[in-house]
């Protein structure tokens, strides 16, 4: 009990809110290391999907992979967003003469002809886009099976017994087009980010509307499987009132991991790494490496819907 006259709060550094997040963050560090995550065998094949811009896909997509390669899970990035951000942050050439999914998804080429290494680790691959990708949403209008070539190109990939992958994750572009609906025909799990501000569940109804009708016509087996509530501010309550709202509206899809917003996060790319190789030990980079081990406990590829 505080007597009156007492100092209200105890200036020492252990009992500051910055030393008690940095306990916290050195436990949840722990933690991780003594994890043992189970590998199903199977690939599982996520695209990474909101049709809003800038909340955290490409983000996402990338982090959660090599969060996912750094459990030992052999992982490959689908970059078909044309800004090619996916392939910058994992640090793969993707200049215009790069070899890439434009080439899959238009000339056939197969995808183990254009996949590079990225330089973070042997378990993570790419599929880099290129800005020639931008083109693709309007050649592909006249092509045959023009929404099941990336199925199609991953089918035949896998198919081959030297190219095993325990997660696909596929990128994709802030839009609904045949891009996007390629990744939803080749994947079986959709995960969406959130970005917990104002507006973040704006579109959300018509993104779910296009799954269902990929579900319907195209890929029965698509679900949403995955939200992750990406760029949490703690301080701020809209933040705290959008995470439960969607908690509320989606609980048996939103992990218990929350990525808060970081700088760590955001400067990454421009080292052409990901958070988990530009600082594992950031909170950013504990909490894509703490969602990445509830992806891999949560499998809902045999979940009957
Ligand atoms: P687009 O729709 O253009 O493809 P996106 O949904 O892929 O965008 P990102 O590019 O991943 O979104 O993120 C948008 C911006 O927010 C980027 O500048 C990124 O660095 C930043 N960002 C993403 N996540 C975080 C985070 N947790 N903390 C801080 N900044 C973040
Ligand atoms: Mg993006």
């Amino acid at each position: 009990m505080k007597q009156s006259g007492e100092s209200s709060g105890s200036t020492s550094f252990e009992d500051s809110p910055i030393a008690r997040e940095l306990a916290d963050l050195s436990a949840r560090r722990r933690a991780l290391e003594a994890v043992e995550v189970k590998l199903s065998g199977r690939t599982r094949v996520f695209t990474v999907s909101n049709q809003k811009g800038g909340v955290g896909k490409t983000t996402t997509a990338v982090n959660i992979s090599a969060a996912l390669a750094s459990l030992g899970a052999k992982v490959l990035v689908i970059d078909l967003d044309p800004q090619g951000n996916a392939s910058t942050a994992l640090g793969v050439p993707h200049n215009a003469d790069t070899a890439s999914i434009y080439d899959v998804l238009i000339d056939e080429f197969p995808l183990a002809d254009i996949i590079q290494t990225s330089p973070e680790s042997p378990n993570l691959l790419c599929a880099p886009s290129t800005i020639h990708l931008a083109g693709a949403e309007i050649e592909l209008v006249s092509q045959v099976a023009r929404e099941h070539r990336l199925r199609g190109a991953l089918r035949d990939y896998l198919a081959d017994a030297g190219n095993h992958l325990d997660f696909v994750i596929i990128d994709c572009p802030p839009s609904l087009g045949l891009l996007t609906i390629n990744a939803f025909t080749a994947a079986d799990e959709v995960l969406i980010p959130i970005q917990c501000e104002y507006y973040a569940l704006e579109g959300l109804s018509q993104l779910l509307g296009s799954v269902q009708m990929i579900q319907k016509h195209l890929n029965p087996a698509l679900h949403v499987s995955t939200i992750l509530l990406t760029m949490y501010d703690g301080r701020t309550r809209l933040a705290q009132q959008v995470a439960d709202e969607v908690r509320q509206h989606f609980s048996n899809e939103v992990l218990d991991t929350v990525i808060p917003r970081s700088v760590r996060v955001s400067e990454a790319p421009s080292f052409g790494q990901t958070v988990i190789a530009y600082d594992g030990h950031s909170a950013g980079a504990i909490a894509y490496r703490e969602a990445a081990v509830e992806i891999v406990a949560r499998d809902t590829t045999t979940k009957e819907d």
